[in-house]
């Protein structure tokens, strides 16, 4: 087949402002894939909530490519080995994609550009996922940035990012290979069924994504910058699982937003903390390809010898939501049912995860990861270890959340926690984030019976909070090489 290529969609699945595919699209004939390579990644298989998405995204991409009379060939398998034999069925000779910074990512590629070249080809990878590219962000000395505020200050000194561009025409071949059926992946849950609903909650996909980035900006945003940090409000924008799967660029959203800034002046401010947080995303992944390891290991060494216990009593209450701290057990149910937690309630939980119970944030990430719809590699594990004291850049460990005062300051009328945790519904607001301490006759009028109904808290914050810091002072004694 003369000219044919091989688009290699990964987390990039849109067809707009995706520049390597507009590139292949100039090629000649493409033939667009998407491969499910189950082992890819390891540990860090695509987790249980993603694949839920995944699935959505890829009927959602289909239906979008046969729309503009291409398809999406679907096939699973060892990444290389189904390129090769793609390459092969198909006469294609190029394999066009989008770069990605996930630590395996580059192996993979090589693997990818050797049997390109074999078929007298060429792997040929461009941006598309992130505004600016780690390499072209270094501090005066020439180094990467390990602090988030110059590191976005310094991206802002940049060059504006290319405005976006439409989905290209793509050539068809004259004959399609083979594709799988979706269905037969099997990515959604089937017995039980814990993703029940999510389609009412979650649009996955293209037009999906720009809903949610327009509904934000026309509606929301007014509140970002200010209250961004009550679960019960509907001021952020909750694009995280679409730029997760790459259903919208940073760029879109960076010159939309630019957009309404310009529309809406008054906006400017909340604006520009929202574009700050696109930045966060940024700056994981620049950290993550300084240290590739760091989704498994402490980016300060020193917390390699942190002094974590494993209890697994605990760790299931956690998961659960039944650790009898309310703000924590909503959190934790509403990622449970929804596969989504609002940023400030994700903070707290990881806080009551690595202090209170002084468990490894590896434990809170690896739940994280398979509950999460928006999981993602850099972003996950930035933000566990940055809660848990071990990051670059992170909140000092000896900060430690106060799951009482938490919620009473971000959720005061407990619209968020008395909805998770609807066995709390009828407490006062004085008593509903330290249920312990209301009198008898307030819990009964409540219809709550503590360790029946409502667990009885699992440590108790004071003593767990002093527990923390002796655990932390063991690390003054711990010598670097
Ligand atoms: C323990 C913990 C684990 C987390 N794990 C993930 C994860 O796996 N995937 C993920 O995308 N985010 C993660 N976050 C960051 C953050 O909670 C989510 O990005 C945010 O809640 C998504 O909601 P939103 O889209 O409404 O955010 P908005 O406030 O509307 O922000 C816009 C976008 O900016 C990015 N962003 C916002 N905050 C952060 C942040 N702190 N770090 C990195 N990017 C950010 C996201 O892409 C987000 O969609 C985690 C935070 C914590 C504390």
């Amino acid at each position: 087949m003369a000219n044919a290529s091989l688009y290699w969609f990964r987390q990039d699945l849109r067809l707009a402002d995706l520049p390597g595919l507009i590139a292949a699209s100039k090629s000649g004939q493409v033939i667009p894939v998407f491969i499910f390579d189950e082992a890819l990644g390891g540990d860090w298989k695509l987790g249980g909530a993603s694949q839920w998405w995944l699935h959505h995204s890829l009927q959602k991409l289909a239906a979008d490519l046969r729309a503009i009379g291409s398809r999406l060939v679907l096939r699973r398998g060892e990444t290389v080995h189904v390129i090769a034999q793609l390459l092969e069925e198909t006469g294609a000779q190029n394999v066009f994609a989008s770069r990605q910074y996930q630590p395996w990512a580059d192996e993979t590629e090589q693997g990818v550009r050797k049997v390109a070249e074999s078929a007298g080809g060429a792997f040929k990878r461009y941006p598309g996922t992130l505004l600016f590219e780690p390499e072209n962000i270094r501090t005066g000395g020439g180094t990467p940035f390990k602090v988030f505020t110059p590191f976005w200050r310094a991206c802002l000194k940049q060059p504006a990012p290319a405005q976006p561009q439409p989905a290209p025409t793509l050539t068809s071949p004259n004959e399609w290979p083979h594709s799988d059926v979706l269905d037969t992946w099997e990515l959604c849950p089937k017995k039980p069924n814990w993703a029940q609903g999510w389609d009412t909650l979650w649009t996955p996909g293209e037009a999906g994504a720009s809903t949610a980035l327009n509904t934000f900006l026309e509606s929301h945003v007014n509140r970002y910058g200010d209250g961004r940090d009550f679960p019960a409000q509907p001021n952020t924008s909750r694009l995280s699982p679409f730029l997760k799967f790459g259903e919208i660029s940073p760029r879109q959203i960076w010159w939309t937003a630019q957009n309404a800034k310009q529309r809406s002046p008054n906006e400017g401010g909340s604006i520009d903390k929202f574009l700050s947080e696109i930045g966060w995303r940024e700056f994981c992944n620049h950290l993550v390809t300084q240290f590739p390891a760091m989704p498994d290991r402490a980016w300060n060494p020193k917390f390699e010898y942190f002094p974590w216990q494993r209890h697994a009593a605990n760790l299931t209450a956690w998961q659960s939501g039944n650790t009898g701290y309310p703000i924590i057990d909503a959190g934790m149910r509403e990622l449970w049912q929804t596969g989504f937690m609002h940023n400030r309630v994700r903070m707290v939980v990881a806080s009551f995860l690595t202090k209170h119970l002084l468990m490894h944030w590896r434990e809170g990430e690896q739940w994280f990861w398979d509950c999460l719809l928006d999981a993602d590699l850099a972003s996950n594990a930035c933000s566990w270890q940055w809660v848990g004291g071990s990051g670059a850049d992170a909140s000092p460990y000896f900060r430690i959340f106060n799951p009482i005062a938490q919620g009473e300051k971000f959720d005061k009328s407990g619209v968020y926690t008395r909805h998770w945790v609807p066995e709390l519904a009828e407490m006062p607001d004085k008593y509903l984030y330290k249920p312990w301490e209301a009198p008898e006759l307030t819990l009964k009028a409540a219809g709550v019976e503590l360790g029946k109904t409502y667990p009885n808290p699992i440590v108790d914050h004071r003593e767990a909070r002093e527990t923390a810091l002796e655990a932390y002072a063991t690390l003054k004694n711990v010598a670097m090489a």
